[in-house]
């Protein structure tokens, strides 16, 4: 039988990732709590387990991609739990999942003789679908060298380290610096259409400009400018990868003022735009303060 490669969690990341592997030759075995997720997948040849350990009983390595360190706990644990009957080796976990519980699952199923991997992702659903994510991977060199292959598949393989956990620091501290880009950039623009400077022309010239980072090069000409709100990531996760930032901190006894403050502000406007509400729609308390929308303008029709 050909090798057998687990997925579990087919959302907004899951679903591409699993797609590709598929599309490379991959035999694939997949779960999500939502039946209709694994639909298209299995049109194509993938085959649904009824749950975590089906998965687990069916594959040597086995792909996590679910929202929160509660669920990955409970999937990892579920899916270990059935590898003494299986061929489970690996798990690898793609979700942001924070560093304290990485370390603690990658000792709880070593015990279970199955090794936890932290191989977080940024690049969002475009970057999922492209391939193009960056894969912030923390294991033994030996494990690099068996899952690399299959990560290169996914995305752009960073190795940060051998501790368990490292990838995840690396991810969350990535998302704060992404998180308070489109906070800063959020209240700029929104002052600037308030005075007047057409919205487009103001996000073109902080691209050519020094004030350019990640919201102003891809969220604003992506999803902010047309109005589409539409990149895939909830407010909801963001803020829970503030809060595993956050925490790190705290348990190092490192002071991060700004860091903080990004995380109340990120509440904040995320009780205006809404939890489950693309995070794009963040830039909404600014833009409501300011009383503007820093959208483009409507494009002429040629005919
Ligand atoms: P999502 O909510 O779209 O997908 C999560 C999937 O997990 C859903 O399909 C859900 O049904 C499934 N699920 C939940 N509980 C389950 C369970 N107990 N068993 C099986 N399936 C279960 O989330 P997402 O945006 O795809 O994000 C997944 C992870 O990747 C998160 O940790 C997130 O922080 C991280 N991430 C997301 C993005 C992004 O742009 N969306 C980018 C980088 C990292």
């Amino acid at each position: 039988m050909s090798e057998q490669i687990g997925f579990i969690g087919l959302g907004n990341m899951g679903a591409p990732f699993a797609s590709r592997l598929l599309a490379a030759g991959k035999a694939l075995q997949v779960f999500d709590r939502r039946a209709t997720a694994a639909m298209e997948l299995t049109a194509r040849g993938a085959t649904l387990q009824p749950g975590a350990s089906g998965v687990a009983q069916a594959a040597e390595i086995v792909f996590l991609s679910l929202p929160t360190p509660a669920i990955v706990e409970q999937v990892a644990v579920e899916a270990a739990n059935a590898a003494e009957s299986g061929p489970l080796r690996f798990l690898v976990d793609l979700s942001t999942t924070g560093p304290v519980m990485a370390r603690s699952l990658a000792v709880r199923l070593a015990k279970m003789g199955v090794t936890y991997v932290d191989a977080p992702v940024s690049g969002g659903v475009p970057g999922a679908l492209a391939g193009t994510v960056v894969i912030m991977l923390a294991c033994s060199d030996e494990a690099a060298a068996r899952l690399t292959p299959l990560l290169g598949i996914l995305g752009r393989v960073f190795h940060v380290g051998g501790a368990a956990g490292q990838g995840q620091v690396t991810k969350v501290l990535n998302n704060l610096l992404s998180a308070g880009a489109l906070l800063l950039s959020a209240e700029v623009a929104a002052l600037g259409a308030k005075a007047g400077v057409d919205a487009e022309t103001m996000i073109a010239v902080f691209n050519a400009g020094s004030g350019r980072n990640s919201a102003t090069l891809d969220k604003y000409p992506k999803a902010i400018l047309p109005g589409s709100f539409s990149l895939g990531f909830s407010n909801a996760l963001m803020y829970k990868d503030l809060e595993l930032c956050l925490q790190l901190a705290h348990d190092m006894e490192y002071p991060m003022p700004l860091g903080e403050h990004i995380r109340q502000e990120w509440q904040a406007a995320m009780s205006i735009a809404g939890a489950e509400a693309d995070f794009t729609t963040i830039v909404r308390k600014s833009e409501l303060s300011a009383g503007v929308e820093v959208r483009a303008a409507p494009r002429q029709s040629s005919r």
